[in-house]
């Protein structure tokens, strides 16, 4: 993961203006296979994604929402995306286990 993602710069609506490390709490193992899928055709363009998820991995191409490529490696598995879809355009599991974020409390 690039040090621009960790820090909001890519993709999405930008991060300069993020000053904390949304990764200081949190690792990341990657999952070997996708959990978010996006149904582009009942994508309405409301943007609901972009403005929600905490990790910017949300934005808008061509008035339809895209999602980061490696979000695998970034995804905190809120779930947000999911919930405020509210055109059912975004399908939400959790990763498999042993893969996905884990956070520290040390
Ligand atoms: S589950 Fe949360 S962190 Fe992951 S893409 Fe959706 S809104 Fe973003
Ligand atoms: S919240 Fe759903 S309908 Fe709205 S832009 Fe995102 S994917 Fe499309």
């Amino acid at each position: 993961m690039s040090e621009k993602m960790r820090n909001g710069e890519e993709p999405g609506r930008g991060g300069d203006e993020l000053a904390v490390d949304r990764f200081a709490l949190v690792e990341v193992i990657p999952s070997e296979r996708d959990f978010i899928f996006l149904d582009a055709e009942r994508c309405t363009g409301c943007g609901n994604c972009v403005a929600i998820c905490p990790m910017d991995l949300w934005r808008m191409r061509g008035g339809r929402a895209e999602l980061a490529e490696g979000y695998r490696g970034v995804c905190v598995e809120c779930g947000s995306c999911f919930i405020a879809c509210e055109a059912g355009a975004v399908d939400f599991t959790y990763p498999p286990g042993g893969t996905g974020v884990a956070y520290r409390y040390a």
